[in-house]
């Protein structure tokens, strides 16, 4: 960078008071942090450091003073006036402070990304400074954790997710559970204050893949969910149900029909969908009970057969007066994608809402024993399991299938 020039003191001054953004205040684009060297002339006196962080504009090359450095600036320019200099070169030291977060630990972190990307040092949660440290992985640690049953790894977009350790007591859901993200060099990154809530163990598995830091955090949706509470991409359950609205608005919007039925009961369901935290019948029950009056009962069987109607036209086939919920839906698919190429099996695509409909029936325990039997064997062949007490798996299919269908019926109504 070539050389700042400041014509009076005030004018510098001002230029170390400003809010650190993490957008450039001229284009819009992401500011990253990058190390620069920078010399600074405020009426006739020059700073010369050869590496600070700055930050900058992706988009555009601006860079812009972060924390660190207005008050790295500051006291430099205090320092030179006290002493009557003209001038100061500042050589990095490699001097890294340390907080009190995993501090026996030994983890490689750098304190100038906390004192520099903007918000991080603005945390009202920890009374501690430094938890918003960023901490830099290889993303290969991930991989150890993803293969024991003992974690729970759950990526949720391409640059945010969590993970958890089982509580082997099962008092809680989870010993410990902490976010993670990506940075855009493909890092893997985690707070050092979620760090110190680790156990030893899972500390020392992380510690072995921890690498110096690369600055680079905020164009991430971790960092964004973290400072700006925009959540990123929602879990695969909250997907399902916002394209399901999504669907009901194409319709609406297209021929003009209402499918959406039992509003308000379906706002009460909404709060039993989630990520179940252990995979038995009980858990899994309440989600699938939930996605069955939502996803089934929560659609308009008058609104379907009226699609229908309108779909057909006069090729309505005999008898769908006294067709349910699916069997309609089933049908509009089919009309919806009759142009499309290479549209997937329909039996296989609608198979996801038979079987919520079978699971609840069998979680409801109107059956007999010899039906339980029949519909656990069903419900496993299905979804491609072994056996029904592989749970998580069957739960983990069906919503994959859940995803696609409804994924196809927004597509195809738009
Ligand atoms: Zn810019």
């Amino acid at each position: 960078m070539g050389m700042i020039h400041y014509l009076s003191e005030s004018d510098f001054k001002k230029s170390l008071d400003k809010y650190c953004l993490d957008k450039c205040s001229k284009c819009g684009g992401i500011l990253e942090v990058s190390m620069e060297h920078i010399t600074v002339n405020v009426v006739g006196k020059t700073m010369d450091i050869e590496e600070i962080p700055m930050l900058k504009c992706k988009k555009c090359g601006v860079t812009y003073y972060s924390y660190y450095a207005q008050e790295i600036l500051y006291g430099m320019y205090n320092e030179l006036k006290r002493r009557g200099d003209l001038g100061v070169k500042s050589k990095p030291n490699g001097y890294r402070k340390m907080y009190d977060y995993a501090a026996s630990k030994g983890f490689v972190y750098d304190h100038r990304d906390y004192e520099s990307i903007p918000g991080l040092r603005f945390d009202d949660e920890h009374s501690k400074e430094g938890f918003l440290t960023p901490v830099f992985f290889d993303r290969k640690a991930l991989l150890y954790f993803i293969a024991d049953p003992e974690y729970i790894v759950d990526i949720f977009s391409e640059t945010y997710g969590h993970i958890g350790k089982k509580d082997s007591e099962g008092i809680y859901p989870y010993e410990w559970d902490v976010p993670f993200g990506f940075n855009t060099n493909g890092k893997l990154v985690f707070w050092l204050g979620d760090i110190d809530t680790m156990d030893d163990m899972s500390q020392g598995i992380f510690r072995n893949f921890n690498i110096a830091s690369d600055h680079l955090l905020i164009d991430s949706e971790f960092y964004q969910a973290q400072m700006n509470c925009i959540f990123s991409e929602p879990i695969k359950e909250k997907q399902i149900i916002s394209n399901m609205k999504i669907f009901v608005n194409n319709i609406h919007n297209k021929y003009g029909i209402e499918l959406s039925h039992l509003v308000n009961e379906c706002k009460i369901q909404e709060i039993n969908i989630k990520r179940p935290i252990v995979f038995n019948e009980q858990s899994v029950s309440g989600i699938v009970n939930a996605f069955d009056k939502i996803l089934v009962e929560g659609i308009s069987v008058v609104g379907l057969k009226s699609l229908y109607e309108t779909l057909y036209g006069e090729k309505r086939k005999l008898g769908y007066e006294k067709w349910q919920s699916i069997r309609l839906i089933k049908e509009i698919l089919k009309q919806l994608g009759s142009g499309v190429q290479e549209m997937p099996d329909i039996e296989k695509m609608i198979s996801p809402l038979y079987i919520l409909h079978d699971y609840r029936i069998y979680l409801d325990h109107l059956l007999s024993e010899n039906e339980q039997e029949k519909t656990r064997l069903h419900i496993s062949e299905t979804m491609g399991a072994e056996k029904f007490s592989e749970q998580e798996k069957i739960y983990y299919e069906l919503i994959r299938r859940l995803d696609v269908l409804y994924q196809y019926l927004v597509l195809l109504s738009k």
